[in-house]
Parts: structure tokens; C-alpha cells; sequence
């Protein structure tokens, strides 16, 4: 008599919070959960109402933090132990989700990684090799190539360049009518090729250009875009994780398009580190014929008119930045900071304070709604540190604080911080630059004493 194995159903067990490892990004498992199995605290952490949960692990997939387990009861786990052992035993596997399984094919056609190469006449955003940097670690992880998307005229060169930064590849769509950015043009040009090269994930500098490419391209291939990325990751399943300051900056929220490619990001200047440019790489220049006509855009340049004004101050790019914050008192204390930042061949930035009171331009401002800056070294003073700031500022080589609150938040991102009143300690500080430099240097002795 043949005996009949009776199928035993594999248990599913419900998902768990694991201590500490929660974000609160902002309950992405709540809306993710099909049976409304959890219910956000007031702390923004899920909590498993284990009498709904079904073990789905729909939570878990979304969670950028894994923060979320699926546990078994003894019961269960012992009978995840016999079907382990039984391997000839009749298991009833899971039925595969249909809908699942057409999401993973659409979004498995898509691969690579593409970093946008922003020119003016043949002049690279230098954000477009720092991004290059980030993009060839996204690459590495996804075991994928990283190509330069360079549009332009006479352009060629600049595929070269992109390898010298990372790219393994370049796609060139070069012509007279891409010789000036004009939306209609870069983004008929750059959707073409999102359409023929599938693409996983697209870098773009959050520029004047950036922003506007980034947007009408993502708007005409239905994808999601993320602007003012600052931090960029992959997850479990391949999705690119979108890290920006949301709700005024209050908190940090991670974002992914996980239905939908390519996944879209935009990232400002300065808050990528610039990598390493190795002479004499090289790469695969994939050469597009464009199908844009000149007919066809409507915009015409007919003039270009410089907005850069003579003294225009390049905080972004500064190397040594002096900033003021309320602190400064007013508008006329700032000259104070302009002879420490002349001391060191820096420049003045400021905090949103100062240039809401009008003491500074808003070009100097420094922050989330400001210019993100990385200089070697950032002195604040009398700037509190709110966390606006600090998204604008953290990533500098060396900050120094000067503030007369010792528990100002400015001081738990400062390297060195100087507890007291900056009217004091800057001109203390101008003071002694000035008389180290005007001492003799040590081989100037050694000449004298000879
Ligand atoms: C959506 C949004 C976007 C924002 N974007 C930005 C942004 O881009 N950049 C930005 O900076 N802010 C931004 N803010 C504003 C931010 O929240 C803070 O209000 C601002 O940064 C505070 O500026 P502050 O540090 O100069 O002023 P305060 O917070 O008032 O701090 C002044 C500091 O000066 C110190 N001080 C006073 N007198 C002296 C003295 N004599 N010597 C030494 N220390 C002294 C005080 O102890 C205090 O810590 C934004 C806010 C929102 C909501």
C-alpha cells in the first residue's frame, strides 16, 4: 500500500519591529501594509497588530532600514523544521504573485547606471564628476555599467574626459542644435536615448539645467525624480535610495521609485565628493543620431547676456569660508568677517538669519534653501546651527564654531569649537594671523643669524 503524503502548508509567521533599527521615514510600511496590520506610534515606528498580519512581507520590502523581521511561533518554526528535513516531502509552494512577477520583468529590463554631463560651451558643471564619483560606486554595487551622457555641440572631447572620471562608457548626441540648453531639444534628445539604452538610475546636477532637464524628462518618461538628493544608496531588491531633508529639513527622508525606471535624482553642487581624475582612461563612445531638427524647437537664442557681475563671490566653490549669523548684530559687524576671510583667501557666507535681516546677499546664504558648500575650512559665527544649516555646511573639511551658547547644536558638527563672544575671538584670531605671518619664516632666521 502506497502511503500518500498529506501537503503541509509552509507557515508564513507575522512580522516584527527590530529594536533600534527603525528611521521613521515617514510610514512607508503603514501604506504598504494590504490589511492594515500596522498602526505608526507617536515616535513614527510601526507597530504589528500580530492578529492581522499575514506574513506578507510587503513591510519588510519596503522598509529602507530593515527594520522589520518576520518571526515564527515554536508551532511554526517546528514545522518550517520538518519541511526542511523532509526534502522529498510534498511541499505546497507558494503561488507566485503574477502581478510581482510582471514588475520584475518590466523593471529588469532596465540597467546601468547614467550620469548627465552638463556643459556651457563645452565647459563641464564640475557636479557632473562629482556625481560621476557617487554613480561609479551605485554602479559597482549593481555589478553595472556606468555611462556619461554628454549632449552638446562639438562635444566630443568631453566623452574622454567622463572616462577619466569613471564612466565606462560614453552616449554622445552632438549637433548645432544642442550647441546652447533649450528644454525642448535636450529633453526630445535625452528621452530618446532613456527610451532606445534603458537605464536603471540617472544622475543630474540640481542646477538651473539639471533641475529643468531632470524634471520635463522625468514628467515625459512617467518616472519618479527626487530633487536635492544627499545622500544616494542601493537596497535588497536593486532600488535606489533617495536620502533628502524633508518637512523644512526637520527630518530626513529616504525616498524610492521601486515600481517605475529609471529612478531619477538630482543632487546640488558640492555635497558628492569629487573623485579622483585619472589621467588616460578609457571607454566606449556610443555615438546617437538625434531625430531633434532645428524646424522643430521653438525657442531661438539670439543674444547670450552674462548675469555674472564682476564681483560675483563663488561661496559654492570657496575654499576657506567665513560665516555670520545673527550673531553679527548687524550689517556692519560683517566687515569684521570679510578681513578674517581676507586673511585666510576666503569669502563670507552667511546663515538664513542674516540675509532674511538684510545684512548679507542672498548668494551668500549657506544652507538647505542656500548653496551647499565643502570647503577645507568653515567657520561659523554666532550661527546657531539649526539643522537647515548644517545640510548646507556639514560635509567641510574642517568646521570651526564660535559661539557664546555652550550647547549651541553648532558645536556637535564643529571640529574645534570656541566658546564666547565672536566680537572678541575674531579680531583675537585676525590678530594672531597677522603677526604669524609678518615673523620671519624659518629659513629667513637661519639667513640672519648667519
Ligand atoms: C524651509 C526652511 C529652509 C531654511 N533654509 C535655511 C538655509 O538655507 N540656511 C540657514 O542658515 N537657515 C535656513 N533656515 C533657517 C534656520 O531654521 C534657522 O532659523 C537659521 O539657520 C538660524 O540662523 P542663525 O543661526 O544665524 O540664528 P540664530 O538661530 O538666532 O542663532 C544665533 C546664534 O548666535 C549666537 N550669538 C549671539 N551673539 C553672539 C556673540 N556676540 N558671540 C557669539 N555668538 C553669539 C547665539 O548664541 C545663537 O546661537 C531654513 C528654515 C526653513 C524652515
Amino acid at each position: 500500500m502506497t502511503e500518500i503524503k498529506k501537503p503541509i502548508k509552509k507557515p508564513h509567521g507575522k512580522a516584527r519591529l527590530i529594536e533600534g533599527k527603525c528611521i521613521a521615514c515617514g510610514a512607508r510600511c503603514e501604506s504598504s501594509c494590504p490589511v492594515n496590520a500596522i498602526e505608526m506610534s507617536a515616535g513614527g515606528e510601526p507597530q504589528v497588530l500580530s492578529d492581522k498580519c499575514i506574513g506578507c512581507v510587503k513591510c519588510l520590502k519596503v522598509c529602507p532600514a530593515q527594520a522589520l523581521e518576520i518571526c515564527f511561533t515554536p508551532e511554526e518554526q517546528r514545522i518550517l523544521d520538518e519541511l526542511a528535513s523532509q526534502q522529498g516531502g510534498a511541499v505546497m509552494e507558494e503561488e507566485p504573485d503574477p502581478e510581482a512577477q510582471a514588475l520584475a520583468e518590466k523593471l529588469a529590463a532596465y540597467r546601468g547606471v547614467w550620469v548627465f554631463v552638463e556643459q556651457t560651451e563645452g565647459e563641464v558643471a564640475k557636479v557632473s564628476w562629482e556625481l560621476m564619483g557617487k554613480g561609479r560606486e551605485l554602479a559597482d554595487t549593481l555589478g553595472v555599467q556606468l555611462s556619461a551622457v554628454v549632449i552638446g555641440d562639438r562635444v566630443e572631447a568631453l566623452c574622454g574626459e567622463s572616462y577619466c572620471y569613471g564612466a565606462d562608457q560614453a552616449y554622445l548626441v552632438d549637433g548645432p542644435v544642442f550647441r546652447h540648453y533649450r528644454t525642448e531639444a535636450y529633453v526630445e534628445a535625452f528621452c530618446q536615448l532613456i527610451d532606445e539604452y534603458r537605464p536603471e538610475i540617472i544622475l543630474m546636477g540640481a542646477t538651473g539645467m539639471g533641475r529643468d532637464l531632470a524634471g520635463a524628462s522625468a514628467t515625459r518618461v512617467a518616472t519618479g525624480l527626487t530633487a536635492d538628493c544627499t545622500g544616494l544608496g542601493i537596497d535588497a531588491q536593486r532600488n535606489l535610495m533617495q536620502t533628502r531633508p524633508a518637512f523644512g529639513g526637520n527630518i530626513m527622508a529616504t525616498i524610492m521609485c521601486d515600481k517605475f525606471r529609471p529612478q531619477m535624482a538630482t543632487v546640488r553642487p558640492h555635497v558628492m565628493q569629487m573623485p579622483e581624475r585619472r589621467e588616460a582612461e578609457t571607454g566606449r563612445m556610443i555615438r546617437v543620431t538625434s531625430r531633434v531638427r532645428e524646424e522643430a524647437i521653438l525657442t531661438k537664442v539670439l543674444e547670450i547676456i552674462s548675469d555674472r557681475k564682476s564681483d560675483h563671490i563663488d561661496v559654492a566653490g570657496a575654499e576657506f569660508i567665513v560665516s555670520g549669523g545673527r550673531g553679527m548684530m548687524g550689517k556692519e559687524n560683517f566687515a569684521l568677517l570679510q578681513e578674517l576671510a581676507d586673511e585666510l583667501g576666503g569669502v563670507v557666507g552667511a546663515s538664513r538669519s542674516a540675509v532674511d535681516a538684510g545684512w548679507m546677499p542672498h548668494e551668500r546664504q549657506v544652507g538647505q534653501t542656500g548653496k551647499t558648500v565643502r570647503p577645507k575650512i568653515y567657520i561659523a559665527c554666532g550661527i546657531s546651527g539649526a539643522i537647515q544649516h548644517l545640510v548646507g555646511m556639514q560635509d567641510s573639511d574642517l568646521i570651526i564654531a564660535i559661539n557664546r551658547d555652550k550647547d549651541a547644536p553648532i558645536f556637535e558638527v564643529a571640529h574645534y569649537g570656541i566658546v564666547g563672544d565672536l566680537f572678541q575671538v575674531v579680531p583675537a584670531i585676525i590678530s594672531d594671523l597677522r603677526s604669524r605671518r609678518n615673523q620671519p619664516s624659518a629659513q629667513e632666521r637661519l639667513c640672519v643669524n648667519a
